[in-house]
């Protein structure tokens, strides 16, 4: 099946992404991790994106969707492939409609997950991240087995730079101004499931995985 996972900042997408991944074996495509790899390997991709994101801006769309259609032409997306963080702008939603349709694809689902912004806040800051292979742990609700060192793969595990509190209200601002939008957009097309992320983690995706069941292939 072709995926997107779509929500707000903080709504669990890369959480409920580790979970579907592991279920139905599908690459996992987030346009932030792949970015996070380019600034880490000191690329001129990294150099060019990390200004944004350390403002909480977008990156530009004509950058994005590049980046993304060159990785869904990879045969590991031929059966299926789940999109994280991408669309995230109406421009973005268009072009890859064009570019699957091009391609004889299309999206199968949108997987929209809801999540208030008080509770955004708190996810946000308290997030940690796997800086080698992108595991997502949470002070709090979900932390590392051993601090600092990722349980998967032993790496180290640190705060984002973008999870600042400052960055993080403008991160919300930018969700509600250009990525909102992809809810009624995707509505329309009648391929948008909405759940609510507030449930705790394995909750949201056993119903995530009812939903899917019941979408024909
Ligand atoms: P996104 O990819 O949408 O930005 P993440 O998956 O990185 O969101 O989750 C943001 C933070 O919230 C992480 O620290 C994660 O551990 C935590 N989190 C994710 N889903 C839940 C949930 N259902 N309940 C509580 N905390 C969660
Ligand atoms: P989160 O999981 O918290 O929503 P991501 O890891 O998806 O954050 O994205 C981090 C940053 O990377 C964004 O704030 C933005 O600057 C950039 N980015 C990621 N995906 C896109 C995209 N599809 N379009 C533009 N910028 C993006
Ligand atoms: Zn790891």
């Amino acid at each position: 099946m072709n995926l997107i996972l779509l929500g707000p900042p903080g709504a669990g997408k890369g959480t409920q992404a580790e979970l579907l991944v592991e279920r139905f074996k599908t690459p996992h495509i987030s346009t932030g991790d792949i970015f996070r790899a380019a600034i880490k390997e000191g690329t001129p991709l990294g150099t060019e994106a990390k200004r944004y994101m350390d403002s909480g801006q977008l990156v530009p769309d004509e950058v994005v969707i590049g980046i993304v259609n060159e990785r869904l032409l990879k045969s590991d997306c031929k059966n299926g492939f789940l999109l994280d963080g991408f669309p995230r702008t109406v421009p973005q939603a268009d072009a890859l409609d064009r570019f699957l349709q091009s391609n004889g694809r299309k999206i199968d689902a949108v997987i929209n997950i809801e999540v208030e912004s008080a509770v955004l806040l708190k996810r946000l800051t308290g997030r940690r991240v796997c800086r080698n292979c992108a595991a997502v742990y949470h002070i709090e609700s979900k932390p590392a087995k051993n601090t600092g060192i990722c349980d998967h793969c032993g790496g180290e595990v640190y705060q984002r730079d973008d999870d600042a509190p400052a960055t993080v209200s403008k991160r919300l601002e930018v969700y509600a101004a250009q990525t909102e939008p992809l809810i009624s957009y995707y509505r329309q097309k009648g391929i948008l499931h909405s759940f609510d992320g507030i449930k705790p983690i394995k909750e949201v995706f056993e119903k995530v995985c009812q939903a899917l069941g019941a979408i024909p292939q």
